[in-house]
């Protein structure tokens, strides 16, 4: 792997916001801040276009973030009243937050993957009570007593619930509406069901939104309400990303860089290596609840110091990987509640 955007890494060490680059002709990097977060920015990417300015990921709703989608687009030569259309990779709200404001004041379209529309905050969470949520959290095998700690903050939701709804939606393989540029959507489920990357096959360049960071493992994991395998499919999302190998990588966060193939293939190992970290601690204790093995694993600052959301996130992830061995037949689970694993 290779670092290109060494602005942008130089910047990151530094800790400091790094600059609005053109990347390649009519084709900006524009970073936005995402206030008291350790991920820091959002890599928005700008296409100046005979049809007007289409905008990718315009980053997270906050008054610096609109003063830094205007600075930027400025520094590229067009203003916010330019932009036509927003693509959202997918609805996280470090990419979607912003696409309200920019739609209410450009007039500009907002599109992203159907099945991203379908998991969008304000759809999942209306039909969601507490109480389900919370039965969700104990037939994991969260104890009583922690539940409430864990459960989704309303406060924080009502921002959430409140992203707006696309107007256009694209598949897999569809062109976005660009004159100057063949800019194709490219579906890669996994860290969300409707994620998109997007190709110019022209300029020689993939925008990766967090499908492929050079530095971050995005996180993929299980939420209550979903019933799939997002492991399995985030790997295999990986696999089909290794043949954009000669393209560079234009990611939504950290630094652009080249070697997708490379970094795709050290994040299946990262699962892998994962996966067999699970079935360790399976071999040890016998039956378990995902809790109870996320207690156990490895995680950066210690299981002691995940506190609330990152436990959740923590055991969703474990919970991921636990179907994804599941679907390999390295392990079962006895279908009840509290739900056990077993090798
Ligand atoms: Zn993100």
């Amino acid at each position: 792997m290779i670092v290109t955007g060494e602005a942008q890494h130089w910047a990151w060490q530094q800790r400091v916001l790094p600059p609005v680059e053109q990347v390649r002709p009519g084709v900006w990097s524009i970073p936005v801040p995402i206030p008291h977060n350790p991920l820091r920015y959002t890599l928005c990417y700008a296409f100046l276009d005979d049809t007007g300015v289409l905008l990718v990921d315009p980053g997270w709703e906050s008054a610096e973030g609109r003063d830094a989608v205007t600075a930027g687009l400025r520094a590229a030569g067009a203003t916010v009243a330019d932009v036509t259309g927003a693509l959202i990779t997918h609805v996280h709200p470090d990419h979607h937050g912003l696409s309200g404001w920019l739609r209410s004041v450009s007039g500009a379209w907002i599109g992203m993957h159907p099945l991203e529309a379908r998991s969008l905050p304000g759809r999942v969470w209306r039909d969601l009570d507490p109480a389900t949520d919370r039965a969700w959290l104990l037939r994991h095998g969260v104890p009583e007593d922690a539940a409430g700690a864990l459960t989704v903050d309303p406060e924080r939701m009502s921002q959430l619930l409140g992203m707006a709804e696309p107007d256009r939606t694209f598949e897999d393989g569809d062109l976005l509406p660009l004159a100057r540029h063949e800019l194709r959507a490219v579906w890669t489920p996994g860290h969300t069901p409707g994620h998109l990357c997007l190709h110019d096959a022209a300029a020689g360049i993939l925008l990766t939104g967090d499908h492929l960071l050079p530095r971050i493992s995005p996180n993929i994991g299980v939420h209550p309400g979903e019933e799939g395998n997002p492991l399995s499919t985030y790997l295999a999302s990986l696999e089909q990303t290794a043949k954009f190998a000669d393209e560079e990588a234009l990611p939504a966060h950290e630094y652009r860089f080249r070697g997708i193939d490379a970094r795709a293939a050290g994040l299946i190992a990262h699962h892998d290596d994962r996966g067999h970290e699970i079935l360790a601690v399976l071999g040890t204790r016998g039956e378990s609840t995902a809790w109870a093995i996320a207690a156990e694993l490895t995680w950066s600052r210690g299981w002691d110091a995940l506190r609330g959301m990152l436990r959740r996130m923590a055991l969703g992830e474990t919970l991921a990987h636990l179907r994804h061995l599941a679907a390999t037949g390295a392990v079962r689970s006895d279908g009840g509640t509290p739900e056990l694993w077993r090798r």
